[in-house]
């Protein structure tokens, strides 16, 4: 017979849920897991995992455009759509087994049931009671739907993520990291792209001179990209859709397809926020400390169900968080979200994809930072011929301190760059570490560190300014 008293109760399998059931384990707690839809949330089964297969395909796809273009490659890129979406699904099913191996592997038990939670210490799933010392809350979040008269005609990321066939007109609504997302793939794919954006710029929490640079190179494309354009209306017309939207002037276009790319809202299903008198933020997700803890004792909360960063790796860190507390390790503070120091790597997988980390300029001058930027360009840097990547690298330094504070990268690579580049920030690297620090060459690499030093004047390779 199962027992139904555990160390640790987890509520929700995605990367926030899973890992820390598994770090928990690892410390040798008993951890029982509910996951009522499927293990591996919405990262690997509809979101990141997924939308990187399609983006890769259509950067192979554009890779050997450009080689055709200079008559390198003799034949332009022809593919199959339906064996895209295969090896889509073979690669969530390669990736989602491996999960629950390792959760069996490291004695987690998993309920595939949804579970719900009335008060402290004890969750309720199929008429069982199951009692724990310690309660994790990872329930994620959803695509949020936005009042717009015809939003019935618009499908979500799920379902963009899955399409049978590449649309002729796109039309997307939200100009956010998914929605640039899905608009660089299907660019590549084929479609003809509009992104509608009501902000009056992309990424406004971004570095405005490195995603203004990006923006240039989404439009070069074919993207079209219309910011400061509210949708008013959609409306069906056979088989395609009308979009009504207002920008400088009232404006309207078709789409065979329509994406709702409005964001994402904490999720709390089956958690019964009021009963337990748990404290929620201003934005309806639950408030938490810097250790996870939510307003109630011995019940912790992770991952996109308390906001902030939406990101699989900020949900991992927060497991990772929570866990140090309820075993009274030694206090693990996060990077980024709360502790001040902001090094929490962010990436838009675009086409070029943009990763930062740190403070931008704006930023580190908002908080009074005497601060000093430095770049380099992809056109300077061996490797980045080599591979055709175009792009253009930034590191802002404390004047004072001559430290790192922060990174920004637009171009290919840039999300592996990013590891390096947020331990650079981490640290504080000074501009004689980044001197003494031996980058290989060639590699992309060496563009960090000639940013760094073009910060002082001192870059070697980088244009005299
Ligand atoms: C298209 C797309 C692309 C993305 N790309 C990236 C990316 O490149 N990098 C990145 O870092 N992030 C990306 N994200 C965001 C990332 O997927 C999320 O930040 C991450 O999945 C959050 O993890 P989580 O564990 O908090 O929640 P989720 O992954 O949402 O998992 C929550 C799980 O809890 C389960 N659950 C909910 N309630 C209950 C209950 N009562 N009982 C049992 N189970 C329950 C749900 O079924 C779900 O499986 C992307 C998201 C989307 C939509």
């Amino acid at each position: 017979m199962e027992k139904n008293r555990y160390d640790l109760i987890v509520i929700g399998g995605g990367p926030g849920g899973y890992s820390a059931a598994i770090a928990a384990a690892k410390e040798g707690l008993s951890v029982l897991l509910f996951e009522g839809g499927a293990i591996g949330g919405t990262c690997l089964n509809e979101g990141c995992i997924p939308a990187k297969y399609l983006l890769d395909k259509a950067a192979a796809l554009e890779k050997v455009r450009a080689l055709t273009d200079k008559e390198i490659f003799r034949e332009p890129g022809m593919f199959s759509f339906k064996k895209i979406q295969k090896g889509r699904e073979e690669v969530i099913k390669k990736l989602t087994g491996g999960v629950a191996y390792l959760l069996k592997a490291n004695g987690v038990r998993v309920i595939h049931s949804f579970a719900s939670l009335t008060e402290a210490g004890k969750a309720e799933c199929e008429g069982q009671v199951y009692e724990a010392e310690d309660i994790i809350i990872a329930t994620g979040s959803k695509s949020m739907s936005i009042p717009i008269p015809g939003a019935e005609y618009t499908i979500n990321s799920t379902q963009a993520l899955a399409l049978e066939r590449v649309p002729r007109r796109l039309v997307i609504i939200g100009g956010g990291v998914i929605g640039m997302e899905l608009a660089s793939a299907y660019c590549s794919y084929g479609s003809e792209v509009t992104v509608l954006e009501a902000m009056p710029e992309l990424f406004p929490a971004e570095d405005e001179r490195m995603i203004a640079y990006l923006k240039k190179e989404l439009v070069k494309r074919g993207i079209r990209i219309c910011t400061g354009c509210k949708v008013k209306v959609i409306e069906k017309a056979g088989q395609s859709r009308r979009v009504f939207f207002e920008g400088e002037k009232p404006e309207e276009l078709y789409g065979d397809t329509v994406i709702l790319a409005a964001g994402r809202k904490a999720v709390y299903q089956g958690i019964d926020v009021k009963k337990l008198g748990l404290a929620l933020t201003g934005k309806k997700e639950i408030r938490v400390d810097e250790h996870m803890q939510t307003s109630v004792p011995h019940i912790y909360a992770i991952g996109d169900a308390i906001g902030g960063y939406q990101l699989a790796h900020a949900a991992y860190a927060e497991g990772e968080a929570a866990i140090a507390h309820i075993v009274g390790k030694e206090e693990m503070p996060l990077p980024g979200k709360r502790s001040g120091v902001p090094v929490m790597p962010r990436c838009i997988y675009t086409m070029p994809p943009y990763g930062a980390t740190g403070l931008t300029l704006s930023e580190a001058e908002d908080k009074g930072i005497d601060a000093v930027r430095g770049e380099f360009s992809y056109s300077g840097n061996g490797m980045a011929l080599a591979e055709g990547a175009t792009g253009l690298v930034q590191v802002v330094m404390d004047r004072e301190s001559e430290r790192t504070i922060g990174v920004q990268i637009v171009g290919e690579g840039a999300p592996e760059l990013l590891a390096f580049a947020a331990l650079s920030v981490k640290e504080g690297m000074t501009v004689k570490e980044w001197q003494r620090l031996i980058v290989a060459h060639p590699s992309l690499s060496e563009m960090i560190k000639e940013a760094a030093l073009d910060c002082f004047g001192k870059s070697v390779h980088g244009a005299v300014r």
